[in-house]
């Protein structure tokens, strides 16, 4: 993977770049997103370099300022009603824009997965679904019901998707948090895949 294609930056510039923005666990997290979608993509047949990209990037911005945030949402006339809300649903859905400005990224497909990496949609593509559930699963997470997605997703990413989808909303609720509405529209759109073998 040299990613220079898509980002006319060698590997060794690019992870530089990107440890330059993020704590070292947050770095840990994304290496650890990278390989875990370049293996859901020889495993779903996806192709590698964009997975392994998007996985590498995902939360560039996510240690990004709730000001500059702000200023994004201006600077590209976002809808004003994503002002409510915060980092969570921000370092997706706006932090694309912070990622073409520093990383010259403009492939719409990569884009488009880590805009909605955090909240889903309810149509994803292949590559969409590989960095939404390579997020929850890479080798650095640790909670009860990561073994479970792991083997989830080896099996079946439909509902991979829906078992992450369902466990956020719920635990989300549980604590009496606000849910973003793309997020309950990913829920209405996957929930049924949970039931599947
Ligand atoms: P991370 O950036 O690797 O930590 O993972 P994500 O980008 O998937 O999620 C970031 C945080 O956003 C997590 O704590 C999620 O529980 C939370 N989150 C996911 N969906 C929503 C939502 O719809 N609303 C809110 N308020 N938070 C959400
Ligand atoms: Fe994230
Ligand atoms: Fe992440």
């Amino acid at each position: 993977m040299t990613y220079q294609k898509y980002t006319g930056m060698s590997r060794e510039a690019l992870l530089e770049k990107v440890q330059s923005v993020m704590s070292e666990k947050r770095f840990n997290h994304v290496l650890g997103v990278e390989k875990a979608a370049i293996n859901l993509a020889e495993l779903y047949k996806c192709d590698k370099e964009r997975a392994g990209l998007a996985g590498l990037i995902h939360d560039y911005a996510k240690e990004l300022p709730d000001q500059d945030f702000l200023d994004l949402i201006d600077k590209y006339q976002l809808d004003p009603e994503l002002k409510k809300w915060g980092n969570n649903v921000w370092h997706g859905l706006v932090g694309i824009y912070k990622i073409q400005e520093d990383l010259g990224i403009t492939d719409p497909e990569i884009l488009r997965s880590i805009e909605i990496h955090t909240v889903g949609a309810n149509e994803m593509t292949l590559l969409d679904k590989i960095v939404y559930v390579a997020d929850y699963i890479e080798h650095n997470r640790n909670f009860p019901l990561v073994q479970e997605a792991r083997v989830i997703a080896q099996q079946n990413l439909d509902k991979a998707v829906a078992f992450e989808t369902v466990h956020t909303v719920e635990h989300l609720a549980h604590q009496a948090l606000p849910i973003f509405p793309q997020t309950i529209e990913t829920y209405n759109a996957f929930y049924k895949y949970l039931k599947e073998d």
